[in-house]
């Protein structure tokens, strides 16, 4: 067991400090000037346990746990992590830590601030699958605050998300542990971002950005930075351009201030030719180590340059590898084809499920086909290894669901049932939409992820995430997602033990609310303090006709154009009103990072009639947010007048609002080759409606499909976007593709001064 400095670690030691105690190593061993510090080991934490016999407690609490029990999973984690807390660590452990803590400040020549991060370890298991697993705690000063904080580094391996994912993903406990790296925080006078390469081009050329104070100032957009270019060919700067930076952030103590910059120094130049070409040969080094051209986080402070994190461009044209070379894919029968709803490769036997009834046949690991899935197949869906359905788009049921499972499914097949038989041996592509003969070897190539310290991208657009089934909000906020754009209750409504009306007819309503709370507060328990837009539900009488007591909904020849969404929450307002009180419930627990969302908005009545019943049961509209969902050309033309009645948001329904505006039916697979959410008439309803919102102070989102989708999040992002909601799978890529966004709009603003 015990502490090692940075300096004494590299890639091959991530057995003992984790990927990110590795991946620092590894750059100061390179002469990286990575900002200095020490890795509490793996072996430490494991030391402790055992020494002090709380190791087998652990176990025992956790044996048997079932994670899809909130409450007990929540029970489970606050026990084992007491007891972390608690239990007193042995005295040589705490004065190692202290030791080295003491040495870290004598080598910096005072008492430095700290930031204290986990680094997950697992023997023999890429770190990678653990980051942002565990907690990060920045400015820490002191001997005691830094073993303190080691400690709940230590505790927090046992968060309910944490314990969640491992679960789910299939690691023993027992075999993960934990490392803490203790490393200097850069209270910097200067700082920026730079790209060992062009962004766009991959030209070999340095393009620099430079702020003073903190690198947030930059990240934020708060401030425009200076930019400078260098020629790594010719070795000249080519370009120095100087911005004018009114405002700066700073540290003082372990507080972060905005302040604002005198005018001298606003206008000065904040880095010297000396500097841009001693950045420019990091940049050059960084890259040469990775081997692929770096985004690089950097800071000065008291003269001396500082590597605080470099991850991989993504954005450069043209050298974009296939992730997945497939070797034998051309010689492979292709046996259907649809549409690729959830990425991935699942290989399996075929079952054919023909109704809910016969979901007991479909093992672990078996590709599910059926028509079309429905709430009841969930629990089969999640031991799938792939699904495949004959009806449906890219937002049905089936394509929803897989995708926030993250098991791979290829939809709207057409005739799947009839041609893949029960035992086959598939391979589905949720990715291309296609469904092979037999075991088809895939070469991964997994992308190396290059991080050297944990702080997530954070974007001036926000980045959320989708939710139809309460069960996968842990993993939707594992995401980091900045909250939740769209919670479709009706996936959960439908996966009640009947319908809506039924409770309400049978007198039931309080266990209807019931229901409606519990899983509205998994999610919003989940993404606390974050916002959680609840969407009012939107119910088409095709789906809920088959539940119990069902049997009443209207036989339609449209659905889609039918009893659903706000017109039906209107006239059938037991259920509306009963939403209205399973929120006012959570916002009277204190839950008020809520929003209410109103689906399938025509005409201003309907917002006026739905805000009169939220305020009669009781929704204190000031504390919460209230909005619509913008998906019928109706509502995108009179933007004007909903505005009127007093809305906090809107956001883009693209699924609805495409089929709308164009004609085609989003579930018909007929017409799928159609489908177009960048349509140039859809296009130009939401730039109407993002222009008119904008001079109303009206906040725009995405949740439809399309916020999945970075060419139209690209787009979106340049129109103006407040921020974009994400399928689980897609948050991390849509997250890059509005930091790319931004970072561009803000290079060719400064272009143009
Ligand atoms: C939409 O229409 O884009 C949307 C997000 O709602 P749903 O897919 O639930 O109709
Ligand atoms: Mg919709």
């Amino acid at each position: 067991m015990g502490v090692v400095w940075l300096s004494e670690v590299g890639k091959d030691d991530v057995p003992i400090v984790g990927g990110k105690g590795a991946n620092l190593g590894e750059l100061y061993r390179n002469e990286i000037p990575v900002p200095n510090g020490f890795i509490v080991d793996g072996r430490t934490f494991i030391d402790f346990i055992e020494r002090t016999g709380i190791k087998d407690k652990i176990i025992s609490i956790l044996e048997g746990l079932d994670v899809e029990d909130t409450d007990e999973l929540m029970k489970a984690s606050q026990k084992v992590r007491e007891l972390i807390e608690s239990t007193p660590i042995p005295e040589d452990i705490i004065e190692e830590i202290k030791k080295a803590y003491r040495q870290l400040c004598e080598e910096e020549g005072e008492e430095v601030y700290v930031a204290v991060r986990s680094s997950a370890t697992a023997e023999d298991l890429p770190d990678a699958s653990f980051a942002g697993q565990q907690e990060t705690y920045l400015n820490i000063k002191g001997e005691d605050k830094v073993v303190e904080y080691v400690r709940k580094c230590w505790s927090s391996l046992y968060t309910p998300r944490a314990i969640y994912y491992r679960v789910r993903q299939g690691f023993r406990h027992e075999d993960v542990s934990i490392a803490v790296v203790v490393q200097k925080m850069v209270n910097s006078e200067k700082s920026g971002v730079m790209f060992s390469s062009h962004p766009v081009t991959g030209e070999p050329v340095v393009i620099i950005e430079a702020v003073w104070g903190l690198g947030e100032a930059i990240v934020s957009g708060m401030v425009s930075p200076d930019h400078y270019e260098f020629d790594r060919v010719s070795r000249k700067i080519t370009k120095v351009q100087v911005a004018k930076k009114e405002k700066a952030i700073v540290r003082e103590g372990d507080e972060t201030k905005v302040i604002d910059l005198p005018p001298e120094k606003a206008e000065a130049r904040v880095l010297s030719d000396d500097e841009i070409i001693k950045l420019a040969e990091l940049a050059e080094l960084i890259e040469e180590h990775y081997g692929k051209p770096q985004d690089i986080e950097w800071a000065i402070e008291k003269g001396k340059i500082y590597i605080v994190q470099s991850r991989p461009i993504t954005t450069i044209k043209g050298k974009k590898e296939e992730k997945e070379e497939v070797e034998s894919e051309e010689e492979a029968e292709v046996l259907v084809k649809g549409l690729g709803a959830s990425p991935g490769i699942g290989v399996g036997k075929v079952k054919i499920i023909l109704s809910e009834k016969e979901i007991g046949r479909v093992e672990e690991g078996d590709v599910l086909v059926t028509t079309m899935t429905t709430p009841d197949m969930v629990p089969a869906m999640r031991r799938a290894s792939a699904i495949v359905t004959d009806e449906g788009g890219m937002t049905c049921h089936a394509a929803i669901v897989s995708r926030e499972l993250g098991v791979p499914a290829v939809v709207g097949t057409g005739n799947a049932t009839k041609v893949l038989k029960d035992g086959m041996l598939v391979t589905v592509d949720g990715d291309k939409g296609v469904v092979y003969k037999g075991a088809i070897k895939k070469e991964k190539k997994e992308e190396e992820k290059v991080v050297t310290a944990a702080a997530p991208i954070i974007t001036a657009t926000e980045v959320k995430v989708n939710i139809s089934i309460p069960d996968a909000a842990e993993k939707a906020a594992a995401t980091g997602a900045d909250g939740v754009g769209l919670f479709r209750i009706e996936h959960m409504v439908l996966g009640l033990k009947k319908h809506p009306m039924k409770y309400i007819h049978d007198g039931e309503v309080d266990e209807y609310i019931e229901e409606l709370y519990k899983g509205m507060l998994r999610v919003v328990k989940a993404f606390y303090p974050k916002p959680v837009w609840i969407r009012t539900l939107d119910a088409p009488t095709d789906e809920f006709r088959t539940m119990e007591g069902g049997e009443d909904e209207p036989v339609e020849a449209n659905p889609m154009l039918g009893f659903r969404g706000i017109r039906r929450d209107l006239k059938e307002q037991e259920h509306f009103r009963a939403e209205m009180r399973a929120i006012k419930k959570l916002i009277d627990e204190g839950y008020t990072n809520i929003g209410i969302m109103l689906p399938l908005i025509t005409r201003p009545e309907e917002v006026r009639e739905a805000k009169r019943i939220a305020i009669e049961e009781g929704i204190p509209l000031d504390k919460i947010e209230f909005g619509i969902m913008v998906e019928t050309p109706a509502a995108a033309l009179i933007i004007e007048d909903i505005i009127k009645e007093g809305i906090d948001f809107i956001s883009f329904g693209t699924n609805d609002l495409t089929q709308y505006t164009i004609a085609v039916d989003r579930n018909n697979e007929n017409v799928a080759y159609l489908y177009d959410e960048t349509h140039p008439a859809v296009m130009k309803l939401i730039e109407r409606v993002i222009k008119i919102c904008k001079e109303n102070g009206v906040k725009t989102s995405i949740c439809g499909q399309a916020g999945s989708y970075p060419h139209v999040v690209a787009k979106l992002v340049e129109l103006g976007i407040d921020s974009v909601s994400a399928n689980i799978d897609a948050v991390q890529r849509v997250r890059e593709t509005v930091a790319r966004v931004e970072k561009k709009i803000m290079l060719e603003k400064l272009r143009k001064l």
